[in-house]
């Protein structure tokens, strides 16, 4: 059991129960380093594995039922961290969902909630977290947007538009943050195998891998990777770039 004393790292992942979210966790975990991280569903059995497969590799987890869309939410979130662990080293800004539609059918309703979670949940992590890293002159903010936030993709309009306006923030975030010593980077995933793909159509599946020159879908641990590079020392001089874990598919 891992006392206050022998936490040297607090990492704080959005949607972290599954999926991407939970390959970071798990990537990240280990002996030193409290895992932080939400989830949206009422009692979540994922995010009890997620806690227990991060005990298994020795470290520390703890998580609870956040909507990051709400500003209140999120800004009690990291209230209950900071007053625990007193600091944030990672922040990884990886909770999203899709509700698609083509652009003449989308609903108002689909529309706002893809960006209130998205975009804006980002943007409620990322101030609710800026003035403890801007004082401790150190910090990590990791933001997972997607391929389809670059090139377009149709039926997703708001999806795209939401990962589009993520880029911009992790930009303009990066240069406020830079003087802060803090450094603020996005992961791009292409065609990733976790439940936001599982339900797609065969052929719409089909069609996908026949533009990815690796020929196979992404692993969440692929993307884990490339969060936990940009998390590490070895990543210090990088800052406001968008890296895409894609298979090829976009170049
Ligand atoms: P996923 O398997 O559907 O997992 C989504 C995670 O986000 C879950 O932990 C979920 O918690 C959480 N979440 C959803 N709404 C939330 C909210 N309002 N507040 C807090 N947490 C919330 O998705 P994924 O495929 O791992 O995707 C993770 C990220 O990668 C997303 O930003 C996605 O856009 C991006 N991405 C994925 C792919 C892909 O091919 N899979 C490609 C490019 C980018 P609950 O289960 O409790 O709802």
């Amino acid at each position: 059991m891992m006392t206050e004393k022998d936490v040297k790292r607090v990492v704080v992942i959005t949607g972290g129960s599954r999926g991407i979210g939970r390959a970071i966790a798990l990537r990240m975990a280990g002996p030193g380093t409290r895992i932080c991280f939400n989830y949206s569903a009422p009692d979540s059995t994922d995010a009890e594995e997620t806690t227990d497969l991060i005990a298994k590799v020795g470290g520390s987890a703890w998580s609870t039922r956040v909507d990051v869309a709400s500003q209140a939410d999120v800004q009690g979130f990291f209230n209950n961290i900071l007053e625990d662990s007193g600091r944030v080293d990672v922040l990884v800004n990886n909770a999203g969902i899709t509700i698609d539609a083509l652009l003449v059918r989308m609903k108002e309703a689909a529309w706002d909630r893809v960006l209130a979670i998205n975009l804006k949940g980002a943007f409620n992590c990322m101030q609710a977290v800026a003035k403890a890293m801007m004082k401790q002159r150190s910090g990590r903010i990791i933001n997972i947007v997607s391929v389809v936030g670059v090139t377009g993709n149709a039926g997703q309009a708001n999806y795209c538009a939401s990962k589009a306006g993520l880029i911009g923030l992790t930009k303009t975030a990066a240069r406020e943050l830079a003087p802060r010593g803090i450094t603020v980077n996005a992961v791009a995933p292409g065609f990733i195998d976790t439940s936001m793909t599982v339900d797609l159509p065969q052929k719409a599946k089909e069609a996908m891998l026949a533009q990815v020159p690796l020929k196979r879908m992404g692993r969440p641990e692929d993307v884990a990777e490339v969060a936990a590079f940009l998390a590490s020392d070895m990543a210090s001089y990088i800052t406001g770039q968008v890296i895409h874990v894609n298979g090829g598919m976009y170049m």
